[in-house]
């Protein structure tokens, strides 16, 4: 199959596609993106995902390339073409190209828009719930605009290589208090032994993930106690369970944090209820 790629209104092959060596997401990373999971060939929860992508443009003041709705289009059309039926749609936006300068180009330049889509295998995927994931922590040297979903992601990466070279599937970032604040792509959990949910709050400090959004609307539906509040490593390494959710891991056990094993040990029920039930909560369109 050849894969499909989708810049500035064309849809090119994988080989050809590219942007310009100016392109100010290249020389400066001044670009946001999305990941939306894609099942059965639909989006899940695009509403969500176009509102943190249109404030992350706002806070950079890049304009919006297209309406919601033609990047809705253009994302499916990218699905589509690529037969993706169970995978991820990647939409990335920078402020465009533009002769190399720190400050704003003026006149701004038209965005540039790219957009791939990817299989994932399912089967790999739910193997690893079965196994859960080890994290081990770091500290949170980022940025103080987390909240941004933006390209600038050098942090988290030499986080996630540091965490993969110490046997680990995921960093957790800890603030200078102690806390936990997120994970390198996605945001941590704990529930506790008397089995209420603890994620910490949203602020600068962490990307707001649509994830754990829709796993809060579904804890809620459920009746089931949750507590917004920061926790330590501490806390979650006598936690009964640990997991993590992000648009392609949906909700995945950590059974390991810092190689001191949490709970039994083995991925736990609220985690794995949570990633089973998660579909019927979510906007799939
Ligand atoms: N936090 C960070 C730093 C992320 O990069 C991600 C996803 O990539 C998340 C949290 C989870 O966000 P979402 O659930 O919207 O995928």
């Amino acid at each position: 199959m050849s894969r499909i790629v989708y810049v500035n209104g064309r849809y090119l092959p994988y080989g050809e596609a590219g942007v310009h060596v100016e392109d100010r997401g290249f020389q400066l990373a001044d670009g946001v993106y999305e990941v939306f999971e894609v099942r059965g060939g639909r989006l899940v929860d695009e509403s969500r995902h176009m509102a943190r992508l249109g404030r992350s443009l706002d806070a950079l003041s890049i304009s919006r390339p297209m309406s919601a709705r033609a990047l809705g289009h253009v994302m499916r059309e990218t699905v589509r073409r690529n037969h993706v039926s169970d995978g991820m749609v990647y939409l990335q936006v920078t402020r465009g190209e533009a002769r190399r300068d720190f400050v704003f180009p003026d006149p701004a330049p038209q965005p540039t828009i790219v957009v791939i889509a990817r299989r994932m295998d399912l089967t790999k995927a739910n193997a690893r719930v079965e196994k859960g994931i080890a994290v081990v922590s770091r500290p949170d040297i980022r940025w103080g605009r987390c909240d941004l979903k933006t390209t600038m992601l050098l942090p988290a990466a030499l986080a996630k290589q540091s965490a993969l070279e110490a046997g680990a599937q995921e960093v957790w970032f800890v603030d200078r208090e102690g806390y936990v604040t997120e994970g390198g792509s996605s945001n941590a959990w704990i529930v506790t032994t008397a089995g209420t949910v603890v994620t910490r709050a949203t602020d600068n400090h962490i990307l707001g993930g649509v994830t754990r959004l829709t796993v809060l609307d579904l804890l809620a539906a459920e009746g089931v106690p949750v507590e917004i509040r920061p926790f330590k490593l501490s806390e979650a390494t006598s936690a009964r369970e640990a997991f993590i959710t992000a648009a392609t891991q949906i909700v995945m056990p950590v059974v390991r944090i810092d190689g001191q094993v949490v709970g039994s040990g083995e991925p736990g029920p609220v985690a794995r209820h949570l990633r089973n039930n998660f579909h019927s909560k979510a906007e799939i369109a």
